[in-house]
């Protein structure tokens, strides 16, 4: 099984696009998908995140109209939206097409005057894996919109896009999300990881330098959906909730360890465990990598594990098996990442030993009868931006 590449896929993209319309695009949105390396289900407990943003990603060509209407196309669904501007919100468009109507929507309640518009997107983020197929495409068709209107993706312009990117997804798709998708699609940049703190919302940059360090990230798409479960990801957001409740504090980043091990339920001290644990991994990785300690790097990657399998119990045996066939092949350290439930396992791999590390997960998977997973490199890239269409 070979690595599912970043490919330029902008001829198959203007082809259905000119298929739609009969004319050309003239603008091109593009937003990335994400790999977290540490902070998993901290984002809504006002904790800390560091992901990555990655060179896959959605682009959507657009062409605005000047009749009002809207169509919305993917090559990856079978399923066109056809409306008008105002049947965009809440009770609007239902599966996919309620990501990208959504934005449109939510951006127009922020006040830009957003026109009628052709769109079509093509992906190469492998939709539902835990990479952020979703943000990708909220923001790509984001930054496409912001395209038509000539405003480059900076300053209060990218915070807007961030801002309606997570109203499209938590008030018309109605998924609770946390952010960090959306903030890592738009402010991701190249040879970096991107700590947010959503407690004051502050961002910095962290130099990841895996070139010089002889290092790859590799990701491995298990391939089990977990839409699959919906609803396990809300009742872990219930759960840190209630812990918060029960200790008194507005939300568990308040909370300490020594708090958390003194509440009588079990389940949710397990739940409150791993978030205090976490955030304090988060802090530490950005420690680790600024003065490269590998070991602690290996130390904190495998905790991050085995924390969110025993206490937060959002692991499954494809994602436990990636992990263990990773590390027994050579990675420094691995772990499952994003929602959980399925999606992907992140492994800090030697260059050297990628191949190897592959082949051992494609072996064990094999062996214990699962699906193929996929695998793809993380090298860290760039956010959202919009291009004009030349010629
Ligand atoms: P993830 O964000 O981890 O990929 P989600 O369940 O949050 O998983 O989002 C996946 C959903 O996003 C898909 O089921 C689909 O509705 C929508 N989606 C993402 N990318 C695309 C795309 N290129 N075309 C159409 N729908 C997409
Ligand atoms: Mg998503």
């Amino acid at each position: 099984m070979g690595m599912l590449e970043a490919e330029d896929r902008t001829d198959l993209l203007v082809a259905a696009f000119e298929r739609l319309t009969d004319a050309r695009p003239t603008v091109f949105g593009r937003a990335p998908g994400r790999v977290n390396l540490m902070g998993e289900h901290t984002d809504y407990n006002a904790g800390l995140v560091l992901p990555v943003a990655l060179p896959h990603g959605t682009r959507a060509a657009a062409r605005a109209r000047d009749d009002g209407r809207v169509r919305l196309l993917s090559l990856q669904q079978d399923d066109a939206f056809v409306g008008d501007l105002a049947d965009r919100g809440p009770g609007g468009p239902t599966g996919w097409t309620g990501y990208a109507a959504g934005v449109l929507w939510a951006l127009s309640r922020e006040g830009l005057p957003v026109p009628g518009v052709d769109l079509v997107v093509d992906s190469t983020v492998p939709l539902g894996a835990g990479l952020s197929s979703s943000a990708a495409l909220e923001c790509a068709v984001g930054a496409a919109v912001l395209g038509l209107l000539e405003r480059p993706v900076v300053g209060a312009t990218a915070e807007l896009l961030v801002r309606a990117g997570i109203t499209a997804e938590r008030e018309v798709v109605g998924a609770p999300t946390g952010g960090m998708d959306q903030a890592v699609s738009v402010h991701g940049t190249a040879d970096h990881a991107l700590l947010i703190d959503f407690e004051d919302e502050r961002r910095r940059s962290v130099p990841l330098q895996l070139t010089e360090r002889g290092l790859a990230l590799l990701v491995t798409d298990t391939r089990v959906s977990h839409a699959l479960v919906d609803g396990g990801y809300g009742s872990r957001r219930d759960d840190c909730e209630e812990a918060a409740r029960l200790l008194g504090v507005p939300s568990l980043r308040k909370a300490t360890l020594e708090q958390v091990e003194g509440l009588d339920d079990d389940r949710l001290r397990r739940r409150a465990r791993h978030v205090v644990t976490e955030i304090d991994r988060v802090t530490a990785t950005v420690a680790a990598l600024e003065t490269d300690d590998r070991e602690a790097l290996a130390r904190l990657t495998a905790d991050s594990h085995a924390s969110m399998r025993q206490d937060f119990e959002i692991s499954c045996p494809e994602l436990d098996a990636a992990v263990a066939a990773a590390v027994g092949a050579g990675a420094l350290g691995a772990r499952m990442t994003g929602g959980g439930f399925g999606g992907s396992a992140v492994a800090w791999v030697p260059t050297e030993r990628v191949d190897r590390v592959v082949t051992a997960i494609d072996d064990s998977f094999a062996e214990a009868g699962f699906r193929s997973p996929q695998h793809l490199l993380a090298t860290p890239s760039a956010g959202a931006a919009w291009t004009p269409v030349v010629g």
